[in-house]
């Protein structure tokens, strides 16, 4: 089935769209978490970041920067925070892949996206470990 992203880039169901060209589409958050939320979403529908090839990714986030500029010229938004969540885990509710631009406003807000920090609990090793595992997967 498709999904309620792909029915907005064929036109079943509305939707506030920005921009538009053959690979990429942007429309209005439904949400409007922020004003001027907006998802900037590859017109060929890849469930999350583990499908989506390179290619298309580095497109969308190209589309990505060119809105975030729009957007804090459009609001004056001097702020604002990038995020894709990718599988459940991650809070992904469309398997579409896609990019919330998300425009901040409040100092009061600063303090949403706060990751933990457990820079304490790792030994100098464990960082080593972690970054061969990763690079050792690159190759
Ligand atoms: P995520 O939870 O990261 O997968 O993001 C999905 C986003 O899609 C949520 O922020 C929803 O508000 C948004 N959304 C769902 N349906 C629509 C729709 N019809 N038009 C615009 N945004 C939508």
């Amino acid at each position: 089935m498709p999904s309620i992203f792909s029915k907005i880039i064929l036109r079943e169901i509305p939707a506030h769209i920005v921009y538009e060209d053959d690979q990429v589409i942007a429309f209005l958050d439904i949400s409007q978490a922020t004003k001027g939320h907006t998802l900037v979403v590859p017109k060929v529908e890849y469930k999350d970041i583990f499908e989506v090839p390179e290619k298309t990714s580095s497109r969308v986030f190209e589309v990505a920067t060119k809105l975030a500029k729009a957007i804090q010229k459009a609001f004056g938004a001097h702020a604002m925070n990038i995020l894709s969540n990718n599988g459940e885990y991650a809070g992904q509710t469309v398997f579409h892949f896609h990019i919330h631009l998300i425009p901040r406003y409040d100092k009061a807000d600063e303090n949403l996206f706060k990751l933990k920090n457990n820079q304490g609990n790792l030994t100098p090793d464990e960082y080593k470990e972690r970054a061969r595992l990763i690079k050792e997967a690159l190759s």
